[in-house]
């Protein structure tokens, strides 16, 4: 079975920006890519503290409702996303599980093509996670941890040769069964 991704919007999304991050995720993982019907804004998930959204919360309860068909799952919120320890994340996703979340809020750019980049990055970084790559030495590779959104200019929205080998292989295993 192929892989397939399907994005769910949390909230208001521009569906521009979706179409883009299907793209690109067919183009990264060969997977088939669904839009799913946008959630409400997780208000679960919002801290009255930071003024921002709980990564791993939206995750877990992501993860609560997704159905056991093999399908990785990709929310996309428009605010800010934060988790323990970090004062703001551009995504988190379930190393090596099916669920994972990008934020567009710090990838908004006047130029659009600027915007859809960062926003393929993103998600392809985080569904990369799913298919249990880690984080990469490889500053260019699109598994490179961002710290900052410049850390996100910097790299490409590709896979150096070692994480694509892995994944490529994880992706044969998933076809296989
Ligand atoms: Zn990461
Ligand atoms: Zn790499």
């Amino acid at each position: 079975m192929p892989a397939s991704i399907r994005i769910i919007p949390l909230g208001d999304i521009d569906s521009d920006v979706l179409d883009e991050v299907g793209a690109a995720l067919t183009r990264a993982f060969g997977a088939a890519v669904t839009i799913g019907e946008s959630q409400p804004t997780p208000k679960y998930a919002f801290s009255p503290y930071v003024h921002q959204f709980s990564a791993p919360i939206i995750v877990h309860k992501l993860a609560t409702t997704h159905d056991a068909s093999g399908a990785k799952t990709l929310g996309v919120i428009a605010f800010d996303l934060f988790a323990p320890q970090t004062n703001y994340v551009f995504g988190e996703a379930q190393v090596g599980g099916e669920v994972a979340v990008i934020s567009l809020y710090r990838l908004l750019e006047l130029d659009r093509h600027v915007y859809f980049e960062r926003a393929a990055k993103e998600a392809i970084h985080e569904i990369g996670h799913t298919f249990g790559l880690g984080h990469c030495d490889d500053d260019v590779c699109v598994m490179h941890f961002s710290h900052t959104i410049e850390d996100t200019d910097i790299k490409t929205s590709e896979f150096c040769t070692t994480c694509r080998v892995i994944l490529d292989r994880v992706i044969a295993l998933g076809e296989a069964t």
